[in-house]
């Protein structure tokens, strides 16, 4: 009698009705694209509970990856026994010698949900836990207050009864896909992927957007963008990145505006286009990086002047967190080995010497009469280059 099945756990209290369907089917379908490449795994649904049945293969593997699936609260190995004392007695045992060295004590919790099994809980508990000291190391105690495992067993209905151990913590949050489609502005950096992965943590589907300006900017550092689109799919599953011709805005602004108002004028239209291209792909709010003070040009005064082009919600995830708090998240999803290469960014090669930190939204309408923003915009988002990401394979270029 080994592990044959996983048992799921999600946000399910705050959930009703139509909302708990959704949230359950994604959360199902989710899953199954998570262990597509797993064969026999069957993702299913008894007593009102989700769980992973194994079929033939090894538990851990599949625990590693329900670590990347958002809405998962927690999980924990299973084995499915038929409702009868002795089978779930041998069970148990097998769940405490399954164990590493640490685990020192244990505590048996039966719970009873089908009443016509004739032994009750408290009952269960003795006789569980006398077979497993007597059958055990010596070393094992029972602490009922702080045990190292938790041997759960539920006897669900008259023919079968769960035996669990501990709940392996899961990422939380709600399951891509339930909360509508956005659009991340992503650049090489560290903050944007993070921004993604927390929106994505929301339950949101992902798009992203990166505004590239070759030759200025050379082929590695789109590639590393690509990368970082690929990193994210662990997490967000397909996502489809929309690469934004950017040279042609970038010498326009650079020939014809101060020096210190290109960076916001640059923003600006950065969001034009990314508004463009989220209504075009019916994406309902835009994700950035920004966070407020970490660099000259990230003032509210900025956020105001480059916001006002656009009526589209702006999420900023990591905008409240300091640069070494979002450095450990991109640590935790990996990418911040990617970020860190140092392919230069659109941004970084016009820099100008003084950028304004408190730029004036006035100044840059006036600015902007003397380039044709319209045709630029449109001109942009018709040379856009789409590229879709799946988990784990090779990504498809196509152009619209
Ligand atoms: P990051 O680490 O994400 O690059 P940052 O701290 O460097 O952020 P900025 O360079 O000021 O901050 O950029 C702010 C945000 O603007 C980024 O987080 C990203 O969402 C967006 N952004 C900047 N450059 C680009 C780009 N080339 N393509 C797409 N989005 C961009
Ligand atoms: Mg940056």
């Amino acid at each position: 009698m080994n592990v044959n099945c996983i048992l799921l756990r999600y946000g399910e209290l705050s959930l009703k009705g139509k909302n708990k369907k959704d949230f359950e089917e994604r959360l199902v379908r989710n899953i199954r694209q998570k262990l597509e490449h797993f064969a026999g795994i069957k993702v299913s649904k008894h007593f009102g509970r989700l769980f992973i049945e194994l079929g033939d293969n090894p538990a851990d593997p599949i625990i590693e990856e329900c670590k990347d699936v958002f809405g998962l609260v927690g999980f924990s190995p299973a084995m499915r026994v038929q409702t009868d004392l002795e089978v779930i007695k041998e069970a148990a045992l097998r769940l405490l010698q399954s164990q590493g060295d640490q685990v020192k004590t244990f505590k048996v919790g039966c719970k009873r949900a089908d009443k016509r099994f004739p032994i009750g809980s408290q009952e269960m508990n003795q006789l569980v836990g006398g077979h497993l000291l007597a059958n055990s190391h010596s070393h094992y105690k029972v602490d009922v207050r702080n045990p190292d495992l938790f041997v759960h067993v539920e006897i669900r209905s008259m023919e079968d009864t769960y035996i669990y151990g501990n709940d392996i913590p899961g990422l939380g949050g709600l399951p891509v896909g339930t909360s509508g489609r956005v659009l991340l502005l992503l650049s090489g950096g560290i903050d944007s992927p993070v921004a993604g992965y927390l929106a994505l943590k929301r339950g949101v589907e992902l798009h992203a957007i990166h505004f590239h300006s070759y030759p200025f900017t050379s082929e590695r550092a789109k590639q590393k963008v690509m990368d970082l689109a690929q990193q994210l799919t662990r997490f967000g599953g397909k996502i489809r990145l929309h690469v934004v011709p950017f040279t042609e805005i970038q010498t326009e602004i650079n020939k014809h505006c101060y020096e210190s108002y290109t960076i916001t004028i640059m923003r600006r239209f950065m969001l034009r286009i990314a508004e463009a291209v989220a209504k075009k792909n019916s994406a309902l709010a835009l994700v950035t990086g920004e966070s407020l003070g970490q660099v000259a040009s990230q003032t509210l005064e900025s956020m105001t002047a480059i916001n006002a082009v656009t009526h589209m919600p702006i999420l900023r995830p990591v905008v409240g967190w300091d640069k070494t708090e979002i450095i450990d998240i991109s640590k935790e999803i990996d990418t911040y080995e990617t970020s860190i290469l140092p392919y230069e960014d659109c941004c970084t090669i016009f820099t100008p010497k003084a950028p304004k930190t408190r730029p004036d939204v006035e100044v840059c309408e006036r600015l902007e009469t003397k380039l044709n923003v319209e045709q630029l915009v449109q001109e942009a988002v018709e040379g856009v280059e789409v590229i879709d990401f799946f988990p784990q394979k090779e990504e498809e270029v196509s152009f619209f």
